[in-house]
């Protein structure tokens, strides 16, 4: 199974563990075992995050590789259409789903909306 290609790399991973770690959010699992395994998840709260690495992704910030553009554009295409399919399932069984892109790990508004996430959840819980 390929499954670790498309996901956000180790160092991605990590750097979005100390955010979220600095901003006192706590509680998650990793790769938690659900459609796509998200990065990060607070099963509790039916919260999965996902840390999407620019390359694979296809993000604007990175630049195609000039060879083999063909089945780069195709690979980032099918990686884009998976996505948007786990995205879809795991929303319709009651799961909200956050995407980060690597580059914009470190802006605030992507704590920011993962806090919000959680605290909003959180009450609906309470
Ligand atoms: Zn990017």
């Amino acid at each position: 199974m390929a499954l670790i290609r498309s996901k956000g790399n180790l160092t991605t991973e990590i750097a979005l563990g100390k955010l979220l770690w600095a901003a006192g959010l706590r509680g998650y699992r990793k790769h938690w075992p659900i459609l796509g395994r998200p990065d990060f998840a607070w099963p509790g709260l039916r919260i999965a995050v996902f840390v999407d690495g620019c390359f694979w992704h296809g993000c604007n910030c990175k630049t195609i590789p000039k060879s083999n553009r063909r089945f780069w554009l195709n690979k980032f295409e099918s990686n884009r259409g998976r996505d948007i399919r786990v995205t879809r399932a795991l929303r319709r069984s009651g799961w909200k789903v956050l995407r980060v892109k690597e580059c914009a790990l470190s802006r605030p508004s992507t704590i920011k909306r993962i806090a919000v996430a959680i605290e909003s959840r959180r009450d609906v819980a309470a």
